[in-house]
């Protein structure tokens, strides 16, 4: 349990899961022409690039904490659908004893959907690549914003600012609105839209009592083509991606701590890494940023994580 999972093991293959799908940290699998298999592996990236070695226990951690954040909003959000269909790995994919550990936390049981080609980011706050184009022009997303914002400023409504979602290897765009309209349709955005806000909304609002502030986040969506309802699909509301920020240290006017890679993305800078292919991160840069993983699960589920692991 100490050690990174950075890839699973092929022999999930042989017992009849067609990998159909391979990102920065997950392997998707085929397990029937309606359901997938969606596993997270302990990979991290930074920079857009993946470390040699990984963080072990990340990819559970993800997984768990999008299944904790699926199940608030089946009961603050009844009408939203998420791709969520079982958190365990079936039995009747008889995979032996070892892999079904390996699988076990890091992996869901999840509808296969036709995705909207758009991350669909919501901003609370105005950070990041935000906060870049605000500087040079005013706008976030090509949207004309007040005057004088300042670094960090929390925005007087959640904004929707999807970007496109790039091909392997190639970077995400920012985008306005009109311009995702364009690409997935008026109907369907509108719809993304508005459940993007309402989600961000109830997670905001949910971390907020746990004194998190949630910056921002991106999610994804899918279409069910046989009732024509979007879908909530992916990872949600992860460090991964969301900017989670410590309330108690919140200061406008600056950059804020978080508590995803900032450990990670530092190290990279100092050394002269930054975006280099290949590296491999030290025991104690690997440590603090397993910890900051941990300490954002405890705070956000109000659950142990060692207690998490060792249910189900
Ligand atoms: P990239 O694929 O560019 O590396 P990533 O690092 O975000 O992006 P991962 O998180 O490793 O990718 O893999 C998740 C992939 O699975 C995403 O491309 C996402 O759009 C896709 N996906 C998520 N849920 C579903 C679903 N229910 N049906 C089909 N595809 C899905
Ligand atoms: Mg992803």
């Amino acid at each position: 349990d100490r050690t990174a999972v950075t890839s699973i093991d092929s022999a999930v293959e042989q017992h009849g899961l067609k990998k159909i799908a391979s990102g920065k940290v997950r392997e998707i699998y085929d397990i029937d022409s309606k359901t997938l298999l969606f596993v997270a592996t302990d990979r991290i990236s930074a920079y857009d690039v993946i470390m040699k070695n990984g963080v072990p226990g990340k990819g559970s951690l993800l997984t768990l904490m999008t299944i904790h954040w699926f199940e608030l909003f089946k009961t603050k959000i009844p009408e939203l659908q998420t791709h969520l269909v079982s958190a365990t790995v079936p039995q009747s994919l008889n995979l032996p004893d070892g892999l079904q550990a390996q699988l076990r936390h890091r992996s869901m049981v999840v509808r296969k959907l036709k995705v909207f080609p758009i991350e669909s980011i919501v901003r609370g706050y105005i950070t990041g690549s935000g906060w870049a184009e605000y500087k040079k022009s005013g706008t976030v997303h090509g949207i004309e914003m007040p005057t004088g914002l300042k670094e960090s400023q929390k925005l007087d409504k959640p904004l929707w600012t999807p970007s496109t979602k790039a091909e392997v290897g190639d970077k995400d765009e920012n985008i306005t609105p009109q311009r995702a309209r364009e690409i997935v349709g008026e109907k369907y955005a509108e719809q993304i839209e508005k459940y993007s806000i309402r989600a961000y909304e109830v997670a905001r609002d949910y971390a907020a009592e746990s004194g998190i502030l949630l910056a921002d986040t991106k999610f994804e969506w899918g279409l069910d083509q046989e009732t024509d309802r979007i879908v909530l699909i992916d990872e949600v509301l992860t460090p991964d991606s969301s900017r989670f920020w410590p309330a108690d240290r919140y200061e406008v006017g600056r950059g804020q701590d978080s508590y995803d890679k900032q450990f990670l993305r530092d190290w990279l800078t100092r050394e002269g890494l930054k975006g280099k292919e290949g590296v491999e991160m030290p025991a104690e840069i690997v440590e603090k940023t397993a910890s900051k993983y941990r300490e954002a699960f405890e705070k956000l589920t109000g659950q142990k994580w060692e207690k998490a692991l060792g249910s189900k």
